[in-house]
């Protein structure tokens, strides 16, 4: 899913898989990617099983690298650029095209959309809302660019956990592929979801300081809620977050459409939490209950 409300209008196409994406496809172990699916909705007691794009709905119709399409989900995998992209930036293209994969399946395990008749859609992706006629967007998308932070975050790990399952790789290739990410970070304004990963470390750390959680737990909070279709939205939640989060920040972290809003609120994170008042407490409460009704936080 892409940062815009643009997205979607593209859908799948049979024709556009080139021989590229075909073999990258074909070396990618879609059954191992799917076990460690499992086992991660298992641990966040999901009320619904992972469902991943099977490699005959993924074609190479991608702007810029990868996208996903509620409406038939499908993927997209735009093996030529990323190429290009991994070439700019001086990492690995087959790492750079698995952690595009594997962000977009973690789209589509996500999606919670209700089709409302033939023209409408209530997109539920994730943490994402968006409600769409036709393709077109009506009201507010909501949570957009939060949603890519966590699923990138989410991906990331992912990605580390598939290699060393395949163990193909060392984990000091992958440490080097994401230290050379971050590097390129400061050349290569392309990169996608950089500041969101910020954003969503920002938050995890506020958290954390407000609440002296293990930041973990926070994480895994973070991921969890993602993967069970949660929002911000509970009252119980908003009331606490009022007491935390600057004022109006839940606001502006939903319409958050636009790379500088996400780093003026991380800026708004990082500034302040004391871990001292009642509702910190509240919140280290809330956070461990949750967890611990969940078990096995500390898992892997
Ligand atoms: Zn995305």
């Amino acid at each position: 899913m892409k940062n815009t409300n643009i997205e979607s209008k593209s859908s799948f196409s049979e024709r556009e898989k080139g021989p590229e994406l075909e073999n990258f496809l074909n070396l990618f172990d879609f059954s191992v990617f799917q076990k460690l699916l499992d086992e991660e909705f298992k641990n966040a007691q999901a009320d619904k099983k992972a469902e991943m794009v099977s490699q005959s709905r993924i074609d190479g119709n991608a702007e810029p690298y990868g996208d996903y399409r509620p409406k038939d989900k499908s993927i997209g995998i735009n093996i030529e650029r990323i190429k290009k992209l991994a070439e700019r930036s001086g990492v690995d293209w087959d790492l750079l095209a698995k952690k595009i994969l594997i962000h977009e399946q973690l789209h589509a395990a996500t999606d919670r959309s209700c089709p409302q008749g033939k023209w409408e859609i209530n997109e539920h992706v994730g943490y994402g809302r968006i409600r769409r006629i036709k393709g077109t967007p009506i009201g507010s998308a909501l949570y957009m660019l939060w949603n890519e932070g966590v699923t990138e975050t989410w991906a990331r790990e992912l990605l580390r956990l598939y290699i060393s399952r395949i163990g193909d790789r060392s984990t000091k290739e992958v440490d080097d592929f994401f230290e050379r990410i971050a590097e390129a970070r400061k050349t290569e304004a392309e990169h996608p979801y950089e500041d969101e990963i910020d954003l969503v470390e920002a938050f995890i750390e506020r958290l954390h300081k407000e609440t002296m959680v293990d930041k973990r737990i926070v994480r895994k909070a973070v991921i969890h809620g993602m993967i069970r279709g949660e929002g911000f939205t509970e009252p119980e939640f908003k009331e606490l977050a009022e007491d935390i989060f600057p004022s109006g920040f839940l606001v502006d972290l939903a319409l958050a459409e636009r790379h500088n809003t996400v780093r003026r609120l991380i800026e708004e994170l990082r500034r302040g939490g004391s871990g001292s008042s009642i509702a910190s407490r509240t919140w280290k409460q809330l956070i461990e209950g949750i967890l611990e009704s969940m078990g096995n936080v500390y898992g892997r």
